[in-house]
């Protein structure tokens, strides 16, 4: 099991996420995310882990409201959300440290 730490831009928020392998990533389309261009993976829920920035935190639902999504307030970066459903998370690649993984999901035309 490898653990990669993350971080909003302004340093607020940081987080860290356990994975066992290859980290897959996709770029998901749903109507927030394709406004954001946002670039994700998903982990269970357990291998997530706030480390710092709870009170810097906002959450976005729309819909039916059961995927929550998770934003910094001071930076305005968009770096997770859980789907209660599903018992998953997802964090933005961008969050991840460098080098980031490939993306293995569909190619993105825009500019
Ligand atoms: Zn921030």
């Amino acid at each position: 099991m490898t653990t990669v730490t993350g971080s909003c831009h302004c340093g607020a928020v940081g987080f860290e996420m356990a994975f066992g392998g290859p980290i897959e990533t996709s770029r998901c389309s749903c109507s927030i995310c394709r406004k954001a261009r946002f670039w994700k993976t998903v982990v269970p829920a357990d291998a997530f882990t706030l480390l710092c920035g709870e009170n810097a935190l906002r959450s976005y639902r729309f819909g039916s409201g059961s995927i929550d999504h998770r934003f910094c307030a001071g930076c305005g970066v968009k770096l997770f959300g859980t789907v209660q459903l599903e018992g998953t998370a997802f964090v933005a690649v961008s969050a991840l440290p460098r080098p980031r993984p490939r993306d293995s999901g569909r190619p993105d035309h825009a500019p």
